[in-house]
């Protein structure tokens, strides 16, 4: 962890105007989610989880009743209901507490920023803990629904009875049109964004730091490694190591300079 680059961090967040964070996999880890492309990820490990993952949307298409019959089966799933906040979400949500972060746009479908207390946070990818449907867009806690997934009944939409499914983007879905106008807003109008944890190279969620960085915004990266975006020059600059040291630090000294600025 580079002293050098928190400070400079820390003054970019408090000379910001409009900060956002942009999450990934990578801030979930300590908290004992695998990522997926990591080394113990979940698709370096099973392979077949993967080419299933492609297959879900138009099973649910298809036939939603066999789509229900597998959805929450997933060991994944019971992993991310068991996981705790680490110390990255909660500095995460101190920095929008004080002020400096305006939202968080996150890739992660495991809701810990908001379990951490994070307020505006913008599910690209949506969530396990609610359901939605993908005819009028209409979203639902998952635990109104707990009694027809139990008796295996495909659960519908209270707006306009169509069958309902996981609010979480699968692959060769579309990304959900109020979440992506919101989030690609944002990207618009922010003059920092705080990249976590995320490989960035799942588009359209990619897309966001680099439109960020057209629209002349700062582009700072928390990674254990360089990505795509810092070989492509999108980020200004890469703090590296675990989210869950550097966030705590970056947070401490943005208290710090904002005590010796009074
Ligand atoms: P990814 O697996 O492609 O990349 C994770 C990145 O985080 C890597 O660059 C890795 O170096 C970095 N990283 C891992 N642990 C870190 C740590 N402790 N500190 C700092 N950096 C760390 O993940 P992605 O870019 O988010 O793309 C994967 C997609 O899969 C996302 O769209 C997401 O929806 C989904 N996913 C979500 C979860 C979750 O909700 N927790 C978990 C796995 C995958
Ligand atoms: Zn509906």
């Amino acid at each position: 962890m580079d002293p050098g680059l928190i400070r400079r961090c820390a003054a970019d967040l408090l000379n910001a105007k409009h900060a956002v964070a942009f999450t990934g996999a990578g801030i979930s880890t300590e908290s004992g989610i695998p990522d997926f492309r990591g080394p113990s990820g979940i698709w370096t490990r099973d392979p077949e989880a993967e080419r299933r993952s492609y297959e879900i949307f138009g099973k649910f298409l298809e036939t939603p009743r066999e789509y229900w019959e597998e959805a929450l089966k997933s060991p994944f799933y019971e992993m991310i209901e068991r996981a705790k906040p680490n110390l990255a979400h909660y500095a995460l949500a101190e920095l929008e507490e004080m002020g400096i972060l305006k939202a968080i746009i996150t890739q992660n479908i495991d809701g810990l920023h908001q379990k951490a207390g994070s307020k505006n946070v913008l599910e690209f990818h949506g969530s396990i803990y609610k359901l939605r449907c993908i005819y009028c867009g209409c979203r639902f806690p998952r635990s109104e629904f707990e009694e027809e997934i139990r008796e295996k009944k495909v659960p519908l939409c209270r707006k306009c009875r169509s069958p309902l499914k996981v609010d979480v983007v699968y692959f060769t879905e579309p990304i959900p049109s109020d979440v992506y106008e919101l989030s690609f807003s944002e990207a618009m109008k922010c003059d920092l964004m705080l990249v976590c944890g995320t490989s960035a190279v799942v588009y359209p969620a990619a897309e966001l730091p680099r439109v960020a960085k057209r629209r002349g915004a700062m582009v700072v990266e928390v990674n254990f490694e360089e990505t795509s975006l810092t070989r492509e020059r999108v980020s200004d600059y890469i703090l590296k190591g675990k989210a869950g040291e550097i966030l705590p630090k970056i947070v401490e000294v943005v208290k710090e300079l904002r005590k010796k600025s009074f």
